[in-house]
């Protein structure tokens, strides 16, 4: 679909346009919003200065958008986010969104990298688990769960077969027990030989011993493996790895969880890299992040032919169209301020 931003801009709307009409592809913008709204105002009244401060920080998140028009790009994009601010709350579930897009990029523009330089590397997909905690324990278990890591990486034979890794913390929340339920993703790079060398292969048995002796634990805890032929399924697994770290419906499925959730994962680290993606990647989550172009190109001032400001409705829940702005009015068009604090 081409987008009309001529009659944007000249027209007096006589009726709401919303971002939806504009661009179809954007409707997870009125959904993420909708579901910080929702974690907004489960945080309304509760008496605590930190959750207090982080309910303002989500409110101010993304109240509006500007979107730049520009000629079709390599994708044949025309339509970009090209402004917008945000709190950078953990959980909120609009900047999980982006930070979960910015990660996915940055893994798929680096991992077929790696897999040209090393022809030979296969990846696997490890998943991690422990046994579920209660909420208020979950930091602890997340702590205990990266020490059972480093004690893993460090293993000899562990070194010896993994040549790379990418590491994920996932926390889910058990719907009849109210558990949480923390777990890594993991995407490790092995040579080929791996699989053909019982020198360097670890079987599923392996893995599992590996793990229950690193967390030092009682129990068998449930560990899952697949392994991918060349980069095939590459997608899939970049998206299982760096997708939200605690799905937006279980952040709103109860208040006190929430709340607790928010004291729990204060400050914590979610992301690990190692060995050759380290080497490429570095850390991939950084203290600050672009959230806007979550790794495309920043669209330069030259090529904006208009530019589009979307404010959120509160009572419609979804983002409308406020007014365009062609060139070369570009500087002319002002966001919104921000409110100042309460
Ligand atoms: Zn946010």
């Amino acid at each position: 679909m081409s987008l009309d931003y001529s009659s944007l801009a000249d027209v007096k709307q006589e009726h709401p346009i919303f971002l939806t009409d504009v661009s179809p592809t954007d409707k997870p913008w009125d959904e993420h919003k909708q579901q910080a709204e929702t974690v907004v105002s489960m945080l309304q009244g509760i008496d605590d200065d930190y959750i207090q401060s982080i309910r303002h920080r989500m409110q101010l998140c993304a109240p509006w958008l500007v979107f730049a028009h520009t000629k079709p790009d390599e994708r044949a994009k025309t339509f970009k986010l090209h402004k917008a601010e945000f709190c950078r709350v953990r959980a909120c579930p609009i900047c999980q969104w982006r930070r979960s897009m910015l990660y996915i990029s940055k893994l798929m523009k680096a991992v077929p990298g790696i897999l040209e330089r090393y022809p030979s590397m296969r990846l696997i997909h490890l998943v991690l688990t422990v046994k579920n905690c209660h909420i208020t324990e979950l930091r602890d278990t997340i702590k205990e769960m990266n020490t059972a890591w480093k004690r893993l990486s460090q293993k000899k034979k562990f070194k010896k077969a993994v040549k790379g890794w990418v590491r994920s913390t996932e926390v889910s929340r058990n719907p009849e027990t109210g558990e949480a339920h923390p777990h890594f993703h993991v995407m490790l790079f092995v040579p080929g030989y791996y699989f053909d060398s019982p020198e360097y292969y670890i079987t599923h048995a392996s893995w599992l011993e590996y793990w229950k002796d690193a967390l030092r634990a009682n129990y068998e805890p449930s560990i899952h493996i697949k392994a991918f032929r060349k980069n095939r399924g590459l997608e899939n697994l970049v998206h299982e790895i760096a997708k939200y770290s605690t799905k937006p419906s279980d952040l709103t499925a109860d208040a006190d969880w929430l709340v607790a959730f928010l004291y729990q994962v204060r400050k914590l680290r979610f992301f690990a890299t190692g060995g050759i993606v380290r080497e490429v990647l570095g850390e991939i989550e950084k203290e600050y992040e672009d959230l806007i172009h979550t790794g495309n190109e920043e669209t330069k001032d030259s090529e904006i032919l208009a530019q589009s400001l979307f404010n959120w409705n509160i009572p419609i829940n979804k983002y409308q169209h406020s007014k365009t702005v062609k060139n070369p009015n570009i500087p002319e068009i002002e966001t919104p301020k921000k409110e100042t604090s309460p």
